[in-house]
């Protein structure tokens, strides 16, 4: 896993849907975010990413916190993200 520097605030997009309780978008300025400071790479195996993958870094089922939480949100290849949920 690579270190992450997030040199750029949490989007706005990110805000609204905490304020909504509502999905993570995944088609706009947070996918563009979270693509700029991982570099379109998984965090896991540092694979080039295919799709607009976004993942929870730690799992939020038990903790709702982390939902919306934006040093938790990452890139992960579908890959890697199937391994996660095994
Ligand atoms: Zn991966």
């Amino acid at each position: 896993m690579f270190n992450v520097i997030r040199d750029c605030n949490e989007p706005e997009e990110l805000l609204n849907a905490k304020e909504s309780n509502g999905p993570i978008p995944t088609n706009g300025e947070l996918y563009e975010s979270i693509k700029m400071i991982t570099n379109n790479h998984c965090y896991l195996c540092e694979s080039q990413i295919k799709s607009r993958a976004i993942e929870h870094v730690q799992a939020h089922k038990r903790n709702p916190v982390l939902k919306y939480e934006w040093n938790n949100l990452l890139l992960a290849c579908t890959y890697c993200n199937e391994l996660k949920t095994i």
